[in-house]
């Protein structure tokens, strides 16, 4: 369906948990609060969500977390997911930890995308923002995620300091069909605190490394990446800036927190309590969930600081 700016609305990101086995410093620090386990939505109301928003037209969907290969029995709900009857694409948003083990069920369900988020190449560096000395896991995770056939992204987070991690991550696209996509920090929950490198400054590091990076006008996912390719680049480079490029015209999508919150817009703190719908009144949820597609704001306000109303850190959120 349309919102009331007249914008198609096909796409949902479902956090299934908001624990996670690491603590990036820009999402999750260490003693962030966890919501109670009965406070999360079940597999089952999950599915009843997405049954909802097929039968409006949105038909992709994100699983994303926390973590989500954390929640015990990820796998058999992505399967799920996969053969409910309309639902086009199911594609997986990780840290690649848990993953590599995984590869094999996944790519047999027929899994339409993995991305993996890894903002270092340098162990040490990973571990001052992660907390984790398992970076060699998450690299092999890539390499085998590439190796099984699951169309495989990078997301790489620009944080200020780390811009000497830059050329190594995009070197990953250099040696396998992998598309690395560097994401402007954004200011919710530890995030607001996190000062950032912008999406201009990262391409001019990369075009001293690659001077032939040149914009390409390729449709790669659901997403706003901007995509560059390079003669000696298998894969691309992506930016996703929605700090200094707003893209909010063409925004496409909405999301569900582990909590089941369903939020229209990022930048806000307002939505719409799925969960109390699902319990009290299930029959209710298509009418809720299309007045929260055709409710969603114009824009996000992330260049005013100040007028950000979301408060959950992005763990609960999902990205
Ligand atoms: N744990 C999984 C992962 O790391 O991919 C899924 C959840 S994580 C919240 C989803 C994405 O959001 C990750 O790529 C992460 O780097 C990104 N993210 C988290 N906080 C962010 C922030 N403040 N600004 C920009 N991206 C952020
Ligand atoms: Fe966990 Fe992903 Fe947040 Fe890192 S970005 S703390 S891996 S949820």
């Amino acid at each position: 369906m349309t919102d009331q700016f007249g914008r198609a609305i096909r796409y949902m990101r479902l956090s299934i948990t908001d624990r996670c086995n690491l603590r990036c410093r820009y999402c999750m620090p260490d003693g962030a609060a966890l919501c109670r386990h009965s406070d999360l939505l079940t597999y089952e109301e999950l599915l009843q969500v997405a049954e909802a928003a097929v039968g409006l037209g949105i038909t992709r969907f994100k699983v994303t977390g926390g973590e989500p290969l954390v929640r015990r029995g990820c796998v058999e709900f992505l399967g799920r997911m996969k053969s409910l009857p309309g639902v086009e694409q199911v594609t997986l948003t990780t840290n690649g930890l848990l993953l590599e083990p995984l590869l094999p069920r996944l790519a047999a369900m027929g899994l339409d995308g993995v991305n993996i988020s890894v903002d270092a190449a340098d162990p040490a560096v990973y571990a001052a923002i992660t907390g984790s000395d398992r970076l060699d896991a998450v690299l092999r995770a890539i390499r085998a995620s590439v190796g099984s056939g699951i169309k495989t992204k990078l997301n790489c987070v620009l944080l200020e300091g780390c811009e000497g991690q830059i050329v190594p991550l995009a070197r990953l696209a250099a040696g396998l069909a992998v598309d690395v996509r560097f994401i402007e920090v954004m200011p919710i929950g530890a995030g607001a605190a996190s000062a950032g490198v912008s999406s201009q400054a990262a391409l001019d590091i990369l075009r001293a490394e690659w001077p032939d990076l040149h914009g390409v006008e390729e449709e790669r996912g659901n997403g706003p990446a901007r995509y560059y390719a390079g003669a000696r680049l298998l894969g691309r480079v992506g930016m996703i800036d929605a700090v200094s490029h707003s893209f909010c015209r063409g925004c496409n999508r909405v999301r569900l927190t582990s909590t089941g919150w369903l939020k229209p817009c990022l930048c806000y703190g307002e939505g719409t309590d799925l969960r109390a719908v699902l319990r009290s009144s299930p029959e209710e949820l298509p009418a809720a969930l299309r007045r929260a597609v055709w409710g969603k704001p114009r824009a996000h306000c992330f260049k005013e600081a100040a007028e950000v109303t979301e408060r959950n850190m992005m763990s609960g959120i999902g990205g």
